[in-house]
């Protein structure tokens, strides 16, 4: 316990830093990014130009991913907390991941029926996912095959003891898992293995923060050499008054 307490103190100081600096770089790279994209369309036809100007936009396109990430990982204090269906979430973010990943990596999906809402922030946790899934396929440099799946599970924790059924959102690698070492500070802030330019060791500690902040919590089981699956855990969302179809299917064709 005093450890945690210690790791949330750390945590508060250090979102109380970057929260303050990503939210100004952010601003910046808005405007550059604006600016370039508006270069980009007043240039002339003149390959070298254009190909400039587009690694100057990667460039600031990434930092404003890391300022993002950042920032959101700064400001766990005001989540958006709605319902959220965790089944179209994650299959939302299957069709994003299948543009962007390596073909030598194969997503593959398992979505049990009758999954209900859970209280949390979807932007939050779309981006809790996407973490997931790139750790899942750095941990795959020769390809293999990552499993999105969201399933009823057991509750987490003392006190939880509500009555709520309780959905797990997971995702699974065949990469080279962690040693103990590893999986003991993986969701410290900043610990990473990936070297300098290519972790930020934010991924699972924004994690560990979202789920803590839904009432849930993170689960990670990992073995080097056999593969790692990380789950996110909470409690389903108190289902409002009215008549409840007992087997809807898991998702309707058009919510709302
Ligand atoms: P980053 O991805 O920037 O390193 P994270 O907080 O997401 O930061 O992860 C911290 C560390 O945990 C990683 O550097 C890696 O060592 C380990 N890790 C996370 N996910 C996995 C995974 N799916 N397989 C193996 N190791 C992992």
């Amino acid at each position: 316990a005093r450890e945690e307490l210690f790791q949330a103190q750390k945590l508060e100081a250090i979102g109380q830093m970057t929260g303050g600096i990503a939210h100004d770089f952010n601003n910046l790279l808005t405007a550059v990014l604006g600016s370039l994209t508006l270069l980009q369309k007043r240039l002339p036809p003149d390959p070298e130009c254009e190909a400039l100007v587009k690694s100057a936009l990667v460039g600031a396109e990434r930092g404003a991913t890391l300022t993002r990430r950042l920032l959101a990982f700064s400001r766990r204090q005001d989540l958006d907390v709605k319902a959220v269906k965790p089944v179209a979430l994650a299959a939302g973010m299957l069709e994003l991941a299948s543009r962007f990943l390596d073909p030598d990596i194969e997503l593959t999906t398992a979505f049990e029926e009758n999954i209900p809402e859970v209280l949390t922030d979807a932007n939050q946790l779309e981006m809790a996912l996407l973490n997931l899934i790139m750790n899942a396929r750095d941990a795959m440099p020769k390809g293999g095959e990552i499993l999105i799946g969201v399933r009823h599970c057991e509750p987490a924790g003392e006190a939880q003891d509500n009555g709520l059924p309780w959905v797990e959102l997971y995702v699974r690698d065949e990469g080279h898992g962690m040693d103990e070492k590893t999986l003991e500070q993986a969701t410290a802030p900043f610990f990473t293995t990936k070297g300098i330019g290519k972790g930020t060791g934010l991924g699972l500690a924004m994690v560990h923060a979202l789920m803590e902040q839904s009432g849930g919590a993170l689960r990670i089981l990992s073995k080097p050499g056999a593969g790692t699956t990380v789950s996110m855990v909470f409690p389903a969302a108190p289902v409002a008054e009215g008549p409840q179809p007992e087997t809807e299917t898991a998702e309707p064709a058009m919510p709302d």
